[in-house]
């Protein structure tokens, strides 16, 4: 890339980021980090999450847009969604409330490049997540990537890279649902 490209970089969590940010970084964007947060609970897991998005700033030298936590915002939007199993419908609704709030950041920074780090992971619909972020982009007038980063084994490297850098890594997605499974 002879020009750095700005791309806002939505993290869903530091260690999920470990991977996305400095191969971000290699090929040559200018990466500012997004991160949401209000899908957490309780409140001293939020923390702990946060924690770690401070040492993974540190780390790779990123800055990082953080919304403000509000967990009852989030809750009053996935409501009737609750007993929806994870990867249903409440899980759909949260990643389109994640992107959609940082292509607002986007905007208002002026980037046209928007990307997340939610495809990492073994778990989660990276199809939908990639044609969540390219409606979204497009209705935002951002340009999306789409990236898979949980090809070649990049969660397996996640868990290097997060373990190296000493990032708390939690053992379950983020909301009181998924806390059950
Ligand atoms: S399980 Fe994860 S993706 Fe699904 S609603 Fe909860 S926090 Fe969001």
């Amino acid at each position: 890339m002879n020009e750095k490209k700005n791309l806002l970089l939505h993290i869903c969590c530091a260690p999920d980021a470990s991977v996305p940010v400095p191969e971000l970084l290699a090929e040559g964007w200018n990466v500012i980090g997004f991160f949401y947060g209000s899908n957490i609970h309780p409140l001293d897991e939020y923390q702990k999450r946060l924690e770690a998005l401070k040492i993974l700033i540190q780390n790779t030298k990123i800055e990082c847009e953080i919304l403000n936590y509000s967990p009852e915002e989030w809750l009053k939007e996935v409501r009737e969604l609750e007993n929806e199993p994870e990867g249903g419908r409440r899980c759909e609704k949260c990643f389109a409330l994640q992107l959609k709030a940082g292509a607002c950041v986007a905007k208002k920074l002026g980037f046209e490049n928007f990307c997340t780090t939610l495809t990492i992971s073994p778990h989660k619909n990276v199809n939908l997540i990639n044609a969540l972020g390219t409606e979204i982009s497009k209705s935002n007038g951002l340009i999306w990537e789409n990236r898979i980063w949980r090809k070649n084994n990049g969660f397996l490297r996640s868990v290097r890279a997060s373990k190296e850098m000493g990032l708390y890594r939690q053992n379950y997605c983020g909301c009181c649902f998924s806390i059950r499974n």
